[in-house]
């Protein structure tokens, strides 16, 4: 039975809880699914106690936004040792920022006659880690617009008046620090950041894989890094990076899957440090 290497959960911007996640993987016939919710570690140990009860493996795991001058670079780690006190701190500083990022969207959202309430936006965050998308969820509550992706093009996305940084790690900041967890790193989503010259950079950083089955990828992309995961002696791995209805994507848990065996690499991957 397959695997679905890429999740989030309400830990950061998804829907569904991380216990609902592995009752679903259960359901969909998967063997193992990794948790990997956006700078942030707080779902792990519930899905792990949930897959425990159902006989589904939890692979604790995590996704680091991470920038360059000209794109965001996303990177997955597995299998992290997620208490080690140094990631904590890390991701404690970086949760921090993100609270007063929001201040600073709806600041600029006000400055563009955009009233909206900050409470409203953690409100629909929950215990999540607040982005963008609740800002989203929100704008779309307040009827401002009209779905996800309205909130993203007119406001929202990289550029747009309502964009606001992020503190973020570099790629090789969280490479280091995946691997300092004992986990290994594997580049999200290539196709999305469109900057595969940085490859080899992240391979001298110690990459372990790259994101070939994507749900965002054509045959052609997945064609174009298995050659590229080739070249660099990179794990091909692969999820649906699902988010849970209404997302402003279509895809189910375990719609893009990989077979067992990748896992068992991860595995040995990451017990050969
Ligand atoms: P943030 O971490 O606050 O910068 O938000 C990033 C998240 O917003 C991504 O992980 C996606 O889930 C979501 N996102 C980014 N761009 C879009 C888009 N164009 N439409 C819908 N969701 C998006
Ligand atoms: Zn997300
Ligand atoms: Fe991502
Ligand atoms: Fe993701």
């Amino acid at each position: 039975m397959p695997a679905d290497l890429h999740v989030h959960t309400t830990f950061s911007d998804g829907t569904f809880s991380p216990a609902e996640i592995v009752k679903f993987a259960k359901k969909a016939g998967l063997n193992s699914i990794a948790i990997t919710d956006h700078d942030v570690i707080d779902g792990i140990e519930e899905a792990v106690a949930e897959g425990k009860k159902l006989g589904v493996e939890v692979i604790p795991g995590i996704e680091f936004t991470t920038e360059i001058p000209d794109a965001e670079i996303h990177i997955l780690g597995y299998y992290i040792d997620y208490k080690l006190p140094k990631l904590a701190q890390t991701l404690e500083k970086i949760q921090k920022d993100r609270v007063a990022r929001i201040y600073k969207i709806i600041d600029k959202l006000g400055k563009i006659g955009i009233k909206l309430d900050p409470d409203k936006v953690f409100e629909i965050a929950g215990h999540g880690s607040a982005g963008r998308p609740h800002i989203a969820r929100a704008l779309i509550s307040e009827e401002h617009v009209r779905n996800i992706r309205e909130a993203f093009s007119k406001y929202l996305s990289h550029g747009g008046p309502a964009y606001v940084k992020h503190f973020r790690l570099t790629p090789e900041e969280a490479i280091k620090l995946i691997l300092e967890a004992k986990g290994v790193p594997v580049f999200a989503h290539p196709a999305v950041s469109n900057c595969d010259e940085i490859i080899p950079d992240l391979v001298a950083a110690g990459l372990k894989g790259i994101e070939v089955f994507y749900s965002g990828h054509s045959k052609e992309k997945e064609k174009h890094y298995l050659g590229l995961a080739e070249k660099y002696n990179l794990l091909a791995t692969g999820g649906t990076d699902f988010h849970g209805l209404a997302n402003g994507r279509e895809i189910e848990l375990g719609d893009v899957a990989v077979p067992d065996e990748l896992v068992a690499k991860l595995k040995a991957a990451k017990e050969s440090g």
